[in-house]
């Protein structure tokens, strides 16, 4: 399989997200070896996406993935979608949805699995990311619902992080959360057409000043965060947003934050990966039956929470 996915058989890889999405253990045993066998040679430049519903997140990435294919790029598109844990639907999961994207020959699109903690989620799409980058594909677009946790995980598996907002209707910033905008490398508004355009420019500008409020980061160069608008049905724009993706890119990568990055996060997932699992071994035996006596025993009055979490702590910490 690792043979096939490093050749870029867009069936293999298929198959093999479908494996690191497999909780069973012996599949979970083979995913671990099938990303062992990849290594981590190749590199993506991964594009997280993020914004609410109606936004144009799809239309956006089938017309700015189509412009990337069209340049001769690779494009693959994931997707994180919390919410879908509780709706049992997906995201990306509308066959009508990217039509043109799903059919071309250089384009892979994987909907978000329904059902999956936010932990899970994110170690599946991390490890889909790896897979992609592995069979060859030079973008990954991350999709994500501006929901919960889920921007986030985006921004940590990410190397360039774009936010996309809609036009707004008063004067008043969209109840963006000001931390969502701090992760943000482009904000790109959305639908500056037609009749929308002139309060998507007032939008773009009301962001602009925004953005220039927040304290510059040490990995950007000056002038950035920026926004802009863009129109992903008249397909304006996207030739503009994806010089700038290139040029924070490169930028990035000879100023030696592209590695920083990568390094930190994976650092961050590491540890992810540890508090997961120490919080999994808390819902198997022998932890589960220990916590539920050490609860009745809580609950009796026999000893207080604080010694009790103590000796439970002690317990795991012998393994
Ligand atoms: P998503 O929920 O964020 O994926 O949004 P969709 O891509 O499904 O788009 C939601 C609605 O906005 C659809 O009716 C689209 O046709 C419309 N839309 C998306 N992009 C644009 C755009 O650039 N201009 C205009 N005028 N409408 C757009």
């Amino acid at each position: 399989m690792a043979a096939q996915i490093a050749a870029g058989d867009r069936r293999a890889l298929a198959r093999a997200i479908t494996l690191v999405e497999s909780a069973r253990a012996d599949h979970r045993a083979g995913a671990l070896a099938l990303l062992g066998a990849l290594g981590s040679g190749r590199q993506a430049l991964r594009i997280g996406l993020s914004g609410t519903p109606g936004v144009g997140k799809s239309t956006f990435i089938e017309a700015f993935g189509l412009m990337l294919t069209g340049q001769g790029l690779k494009v693959a598109v994931l997707a994180v979608d919390p919410s879908s844990a509780r709706s049992g639907g997906s995201i990306l999961g509308d066959k009508t949805r990217m039509e043109q994207l799903s059919r071309h020959p250089m384009a892979f699109i994987r909907p978000s699995p329904s059902q999956a903690q936010m932990g899970g989620v994110a170690r599946r799409t991390r490890e889909a990311v790896a897979l992609c980058e592995a069979a060859g594909f030079d973008v990954v677009l991350i999709e994500t619902v501006g929901v919960g946790q889920s921007e986030t995980v985006v921004a940590e598996l990410c190397d360039l992080f774009l936010l996309l907002l809609a036009p707004a209707g008063g004067d008043e910033l969209q109840g963006v959360k000001r931390g969502i905008m701090e992760m943000a490398d482009l904000i790109l508004v959305n639908k500056a057409d037609g009749d929308l355009k002139p309060a998507a420019m007032r939008t773009q500008a009301d962001y602009a000043g925004a953005l220039r409020l927040l304290r510059r980061r040490p990995q950007d160069p000056e002038g950035y965060p920026r926004a802009l608008c863009v129109s992903a049905v008249e397909q304006s724009g996207l030739e503009a947003a994806w010089a700038e993706m290139q040029h924070l890119a490169d930028w990035r990568r000879s100023h030696g934050h592209w590695t920083t990055r990568r390094a930190d996060q994976a650092r961050h997932w590491f540890g992810e990966e540890v508090r997961q699992g120490l919080l999994a071994a808390l819902t198997r035996e022998p932890a589960k039956g220990i916590m539920a006596r050490l609860g009745e025993r809580v609950a009796a009055g026999e000893v207080t929470p604080e010694s009790a979490a103590a000796e439970m702590l002690g317990l795991l910490g012998r393994g």
